[in-house]
């Protein structure tokens, strides 16, 4: 090639080299929105999916595909699909469902307060209709299920925020009797501690903006399957509604699934020892944490109730919780979980905002409630923070 001049070789110098023959041992960030091929035949090639690969980074970028291999890995999964966050992550499974007009999906009435939001102001719009059912009484979902022939059921592994445990394999079978399918959000437990295709889920979702990425700086979601038929759905509403992860986000889930497990087991453990204290605190009514004695505690697979804790306070009025909530000096108030800093969040007025005061009441989210995503700090330091706070 003839000599460039100084403004081109700013542009291409250094460009395009070919991969290094030592291989990276971590996955590299491939910071690029589109992919060149030695000819335009093998381009082609790879337009067509039979040649090649990468063509563009809305249809697929290796570090975001890094991410989908370790997420079907660790939830026994064929399939995984990433996208820019957790409600993208719904959407696309639930139009991987094939719901639309005319067909009823029926959610948890524990549902994250924006699921029920997409569900009524996105898919009610296209004649999706959504009915809600107390997913822990199963006698009386199998009736609901049985009149309602949904085309979907919609669950959370953990019910937010009073940490209620989905009977997984019941409810998919309940699902399963009228041909429905069972989409698990499985945020709440992240894959370490909960994998619901296992225990007969048909799609699993997460938040990656929670235990997966684990540092409060990432935005992700993700949707596991075992069905080719899911992938090529959920691929589809990728490319095209184009709600993909990013490569820089794909790369700080990678970096957080390698030490989940070291988290989750720090902060399970932190969450049983302070559930333990808190039930001894005088300022405090009632402490939800999942014990063996919790109805289908064993989801969460052997002594661990997750790593959320949600106390109601005795004076359960939106002034104590705040007030106790101001009087925090290392826990942090945000509305997240899952990170390695303890969070506390007042449900009534973050995650459950938009219900209406006297549905907030029928489903047990009093002013009161304050739910704690513990951390991996010492416990000690938590601990003392937090009486500290109620003792205010
Ligand atoms: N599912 C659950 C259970 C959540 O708690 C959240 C967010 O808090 C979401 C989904 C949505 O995730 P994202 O904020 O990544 O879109």
């Amino acid at each position: 090639m003839r000599d460039l001049s100084i403004n081109t070789k700013l542009v291409h110098a250094g460009e395009r080299r070919d991969p290094p023959l030592g291989k990276p041992v971590a996955t590299p960030i491939y910071a690029t929105s589109t992919y060149t091929y030695p000819s335009m035949e093998e381009m082609d090639d790879a337009f067509t999916g039979e040649g090649g690969d990468y063509i563009y980074s809305r249809y697929g970028n290796p570090t975001v595909t890094a991410v989908q291999d370790v997420m079907a890995a660790i939830e026994n999964g064929k399939v995984a699909v990433a996208y820019g966050s957790g409600m993208a992550a719904i959407h696309a499974a639930l139009m991987a469902c094939e719901v639309g007009p005319g067909t009823t999906v029926l959610a948890s009435q524990d549902m994250y307060g924006a699921t029920f939001d997409l569900l009524y102001k996105i898919f009610g719009p296209m004649g999706v209709k959504t009915k809600t059912a107390d997913f822990n009484d199963l006698i009386s979902l199998r009736t609901t299920v049985a009149d309602l022939k949904p085309r979907v059921l919609l669950a959370e592994t953990i019910s937010n925020p009073l940490l209620k445990i989905c009977d997984i394999p019941a409810v998919a079978e309940i699902a399963h009797g009228v041909g429905a399918r069972l989409i698990v959000d499985n945020t709440f437990a992240s894959p370490y501690l909960a994998r619901p295709l296992d225990l007969g889920a048909d799609l699993s979702v997460h938040s990656a903006t929670k235990y997966l990425g684990g540092h409060a700086d990432t935005m992700g979601g993700i949707v596991i399957s075992n069905e080719e038929t899911d992938y090529l759905a959920l691929v589809g509403v990728m490319k095209l509604v184009g709600g993909v992860m990013s490569v820089w986000e794909a790369h700080q889930i990678l970096r957080g699934t390698k030490t989940l497990g070291l988290r989750i087991e720090r902060q399970c453990e932190n969450a049983r020892l302070l559930a333990a204290r808190l039930r001894e605190s005088e300022r405090i009514g009632t402490v939800y944490y999942p014990d063996s004695s919790s109805n289908g505690v064993q989801i969460l697979g052997e002594n661990s109730g997750g790593a959320l804790v949600t106390i109601r306070l005795k004076d359960d009025t939106r002034e104590a919780a705040f007030r106790f909530m101001d009087a925090l000096e290392l826990v942090v108030r945000a509305t997240s979980l899952g990170d390695v800093y303890t969070l506390v969040s007042h449900s009534a007025s973050s995650s459950h905002r938009e219900l209406s005061p006297k549905r907030r009441g029928e489903l047990g989210i009093t002013e009161g409630l304050v739910r704690i995503s513990v951390g991996i700090e010492d416990i000690k330091d938590i601990i003392f923070d937090i009486e500290n706070a109620l003792s205010r």
